[in-house]
């Protein structure tokens, strides 16, 4: 493609990309296609021949947007934002125009620099304490633009996995590092994101997933206990995580009892996962959240969550930023250069490669200023706010969190099965896009209020659907009674939902209650994504009985037979 074929169809891109924008609540928020969908649709090699622009965008247009999950849509409710602007998108544009693979200050000096300006500019709108700033006085700390949470995650853990080794070793120089690690303990409550049982595993460092008291909160006494059984036992606590903001019920755990029982233990190191909520200490009225975090060593947040910046963009901040560095840093000589008191941000993370992420953080701060993002974040709490007081306002219904920011967790006051039953026949309409989650032991329907410019109606009208998928659900549950309430003649009750729709509309990984109750008294880490149903386990042997009976089929005549011609008989 030459310059002004770029310039013809990146304009027509561009008119596309805005046309989408002004369009998407014309298009249902998720398709209801089945895992293989797009092989049929698609040639089974590349193309010889380079094709014509116009084909291409046609193809998005009919075969892979109809079956997006549109995260920046109006009626987009589920999991948190997938932050996302004007701003951001031009940004990411040009970086990707540029093209620079920063992971020294050698190889894209401006890219470095205005990380390192960026994520000060950053610390001080969201008030962290002076440490983690490069900029302050006398500060041995910084900040970093990882690729994700999880990422946050693993670097931290190594780090202070790394401290750790290096105290427990002393002058053994010839003992390897890895004799060490059974010594190892992490903690975390049971509340924490998936993300650290993953780091912990990758770590090879022992996690503990404490639990949390009745609101969800993980408490500075219940990690007493767990620590001084473990030093009592000779093995070392090494690393502490708590979350701002929880995945499932966007709880706010107490930093200061848990930093306070850190202080007491020299070896751990207290990082503080706020992937979500982080965002929200740019307003002055979320900063009671944040006491505490003066005794942090890392803190973690997602402007790519709740700051309007797209995917990838995760922020991280370190107390010292030496004690990363160390644990990270390998130094061929091919990578040295002169200025080494320059910032080389490939000892900060995992890859050597690094896209340039600031350009499109900075083009979001530059674009709305503090006080246009203050105004975005205002505005998901108001909303928030307004639809917890609606789902008060019904006594079939209840509000299981504190709703402190965006996100509401509500349910029928019924069993857990109706309450999935009331998430498919949501989701199944395509109209609506939520996720469950357990919280205080019970099946919840996550509503997070995700889009930049929702407004009361798009809650209002959210509400009067979710309260007719309701009436609907419980119909199906007791079809007679409702008979009997003077239906419309012409209104025939509604059918319950089969055990694969609900399933399958419900988001849910279904396992059997046995594997259940087994993963369960292991872990209870959550990431809002593999939220975990009860099937009966004759459901299983049925759909298992079922799918060796269609490959035998299969092999003998060579077609696919899937159960959507069950459910669409349904
Ligand atoms: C979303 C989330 C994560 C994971 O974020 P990634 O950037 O996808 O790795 C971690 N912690 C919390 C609290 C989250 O909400």
């Amino acid at each position: 493609m030459n310059t002004e074929e770029f310039r013809k169809y990146g304009k027509q891109m561009i008119d596309y990309i805005c046309e989408y924008g002004q369009t998407i609540d014309e298009r249902d928020v998720a398709p209801t296609v089945d895992p293989g969908f797009l092989r049929k649709l698609l040639p089974e090699e590349a193309p010889q021949k380079g094709e014509d622009f116009k084909r291409m965008l046609d193809d998005v247009e009919t075969k892979i947007m109809p079956n997006m999950v549109h995260w920046n849509h109006p009626r987009f409710f589920a999991y948190f934002p997938a932050g996302n602007s004007y701003p951001s998108i031009l940004g990411d544009m040009l970086s990707s125009a540029i093209g620079s693979i920063g992971f020294s200050w050698a190889s894209s000096p401006a890219a470095t620099e205005l990380e390192t300006i960026v994520l000060d500019w950053y610390a001080k709108a969201l008030d962290l304490p002076c440490f983690f700033r490069s900029d302050a006085k006398g500060s041995k700390g910084g900040g970093v633009l990882q690729g994700s949470a999880s990422e946050c995650a693993l670097v931290c853990m190594m780090a202070a996995r790394a401290r750790a080794i290096k105290e427990l070793k002393g002058n053994h120089h010839d003992v390897h590092d890895s004799v060490y690690l059974p010594q190892l303990v992490a903690y975390s409550s049971k509340e924490a994101h998936s993300s650290i049982e993953k780091a912990a595993k990758m770590a090879i460092v022992k996690l503990r997933a404490l639990d949390t008291d009745s609101r969800g909160v993980f408490r500075g006494d219940t990690l007493r206990q767990a620590i001084q059984e473990d030093l009592a036992q000779g093995l070392t606590p090494c690393f502490v995580v708590a979350t701002v903001g929880t995945t499932s019920a966007c709880v706010f755990d107490n930093l200061v009892e848990i930093g306070q029982v850190c202080r007491e233990v020299r070896s751990i190191w207290f990082h503080v996962d706020g992937a979500y909520a982080g965002n929200s200490f740019i307003l002055p009225e979320m900063r009671r959240f944040k006491e505490g975090l003066e005794y942090a060593d890392s803190f973690n947040t997602n402007p790519n969550k709740l700051l309007l910046t797209n995917f990838d963009c995760s922020a991280m901040w370190v107390k010292d930023v030496k004690l990363l560095t160390t644990a990270l840093a390998v130094d061929p000589l091919y990578l040295q250069h002169e200025h080494s008191s320059a910032i080389d941000y490939r000892h900060y993370g995992i890859p050597l490669s690094r896209r340039f992420r600031a350009l499109k953080l900075w083009f979001v701060f530059r674009s709305y200023g503090i006080v246009g993002l203050q105004k975005y974040i205002r505005n998901h709490i108001a909303l928030a706010k307004r639809f917890e007081t609606l789902v008060n306002s019904d006594d079939r219904f209840e509000v299981r969190n504190d709703v402190n920011l965006g996100l509401v967790c509500f349910r029928l006051k019924q069993q857990d099965r109706i309450n999935r039953d009331l998430l498919a026949r949501i989701n199944q309409s395509g109209k609506f896009h939520m996720t469950p989650a357990m919280v205080r032991g019970k099946y919840i329907i996550r509503f997070c209020v995700t889009y930049e410019h929702a407004t009361e109606e798009h809650i209002d009208y959210a509400w009067e659907e979710i309260k007719n998928y309701a009436e609907e659900t419980l119909a199906a549950e007791c079809p007679e009674e409702v008979q009997e309430q003077a239906l419309p003649a012409t209104k025939k009750p509604p059918k319950k939902l089969t055990r694969s729709m609900s399933t399958r509309f419900s988001f849910t990984r279904s396992v059997s209650r046995e594997i259940f109750e087994r993963q369960n008294s292991r872990s209870q880490l959550t990431d809002g994504c593999t939220p975990i149903v009860i099937v009966d386990t004759d459901d299983i042997l049925e759909s298992l009985q079922r799918a060796s009976r269609m490959n035998g089929e299969r092999s003998s005549n060579d077609t696919y037979d899937t159960d959507s011609t069950e459910e669409a008989s349904n």
